[in-house]
């Protein structure tokens, strides 16, 4: 199995190459055509397993493959990804670039601990791919800095442990900012009940995939 025969896009492929993967892991093999077919996603797979890849891969190519406008002046964000903290973000975030480096695609991470101001900065030059822990998220969509309107790809990146840490309010928050029409994705080691509700009330006839 290649990336390609996945159906991944040159661009994508060169760009996964030069990582020095030679095959998609197993859950990129069940995730990447899950996610091109538009449909919803729920995936138990643990860190190691190349999950990050298993979802940006995809991501990026489905952004890529629609139109990229500007809405009132400014580039909408169209794929919001939450990660638990800000270690996982900054790490998606990087996949994202490097996963991405052929695409006419941009990306920001923003979370907390470190001042809101840059952050502001990059929000307002307009990305595609917003990674975001909750809380901080949470912050620019009270401070009217984030524009949450155009999401059209929802990730939720362990999500076992968003719920652990306490971000349960500040997620549903967050889904209630987002357009009702949008594609989500939900990853999670385990599924207790509480994950179990979270997806219920999330996904849409979600395609299942366990690792
Ligand atoms: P993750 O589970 O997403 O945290 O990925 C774990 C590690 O596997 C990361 O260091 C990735 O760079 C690496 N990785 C992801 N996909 C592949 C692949 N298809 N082949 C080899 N390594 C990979």
């Amino acid at each position: 199995m290649s990336f390609s025969a996945l159906g991944l896009s040159d661009e994508i492929v060169r760009a996964v190459s030069e990582q020095g993967y030679t095959s998609p892991t197993p859950i990129q093999a069940q995730a990447v055509p899950a996610v091109l077919s538009g449909g919803d996603l729920l995936a138990g797979a643990q860190t190691g397993t190349g999950k990050t890849a298993g979802f940006t891969l995809p991501l990026l190519q489905r952004l890529s493959a629609m139109p990229r406008q500007k809405i009132n002046g400014h580039l909408p964000i169209r794929a919001l990804i939450l990660a638990p903290t800000r270690e996982l973000a900054a790490q998606v975030e990087e996949s994202v670039r490097q996963y991405g480096k052929y695409l006419p695609l941009t990306s920001a991470c923003i979370f907390g601990g470190v001042g809101i101001n840059p952050q502001i900065t990059l929000l307002k030059r307009g990305v595609d791919i917003l990674v975001a822990t909750p809380g901080r998220l949470l912050d620019h969509m009270q401070q009217g800095t984030v524009n949450l309107q155009h999401i059209q790809i929802l990730v939720l990146d362990e999500a076992d442990r968003m719920l652990d840490m306490g971000f349960i309010r500040d997620i549903r928050k967050v889904l209630a900012a987002l357009p009702p029409k949008r594609q989500n994705l939900l990853f999670s080691a385990t599924f207790a009940d509480e994950i179990k509700k979270l997806a219920d009330s999330l996904l849409n006839n979600p395609a299942l995939i366990e690792v």
